[in-house]
């Protein structure tokens, strides 16, 4: 069984509520979504068996917070990815899976051993993608049986019909998770301000927490 894996690299994590944690990153290759303002550009991989994935993490010896899983798309190699955190967790590893939250089936196979899931929400008018809300509901109940915050790129294009399609999907599922509202790098910030706040106060509104992080790793020009 192999997976094929683009980087793995320690820093420190720089979107989501877990921002400025230090954490070993296994970034996984290939996705199963193609969003508009997808800055992921993977052109090489090398393929590890779950062992020896596991001997290149052991190398890393300072102390961290926890491992990212990440990608693409880290579900997509869910048979590869349950075996290797079995390996890690008997090394006292906490496992953060960061996923664009539509493989609800392959989460299903190791939530258990997963710590924090950091699930992306996908809104139609800011990926230019299809609809994704039943996938999101599914995934989402399976993920809020452990730790679980939610993200959602902000475009100017963003709407506001998506925004609360999402709130309701929280309200309905996992009420006590946190949206963060993470506005795209590419664009223009005091422009997309003003749409921020506003999302804020909507989901304030519905009863929804929200943040407004920006991905502090580009500011700081880190990986
Ligand atoms: S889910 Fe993430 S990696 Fe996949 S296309 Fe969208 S932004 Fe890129």
């Amino acid at each position: 069984m192999k997976a094929k894996i683009a980087e793995i690299f320690e820093s420190v994590q720089g979107e989501g509520l877990y921002l400025g944690e230090k954490q070993i990153f296994v970034r996984f290759f290939n996705c199963n979504l193609s969003c508009a303002y997808c800055d992921t550009k993977l052109d090489r991989f090398t393929e590890y068996e779950p062992k020896e994935l596991f001997e290149e993490i052991k190398l890393y010896r300072d102390k961290y917070h926890s491992i990212s899983f990440t990608g693409g798309e880290p579900l997509l190699y869910a048979d590869f990815l349950k075996e290797i955190l079995r390996l890690t967790s008997g090394h006292g590893h906490r496992h953060y899976l960061e996923t664009n939250g539509t493989l609800f089936f392959e989460l299903e196979k190791l939530i258990d051993r997963i710590d924090i899931i950091a699930m992306d929400l996908k809104f139609p008018s800011s990926t230019g993608m299809g609809d994704l809300w039943q996938l999101h509901r599914k995934f989402l109940k399976i993920a809020s049986r452990k730790e679980v915050f939610l993200k959602a790129i902000i475009c100017q294009a963003t709407s506001e019909e998506d925004l609360r399609e999402a709130l309701a999907i929280i309200k309905e599922v996992s009420p006590s998770s946190v949206l963060v509202l993470q506005p795209n790098s590419y664009e223009n910030q005091s422009v997309l301000h003003e749409k921020l706040l506003n999302f804020k106060e909507i989901a304030s509104q519905q009863g929804v927490t929200t943040c407004v992080i920006p991905q502090i790793h580009k500011i700081m020009g880190l990986r």
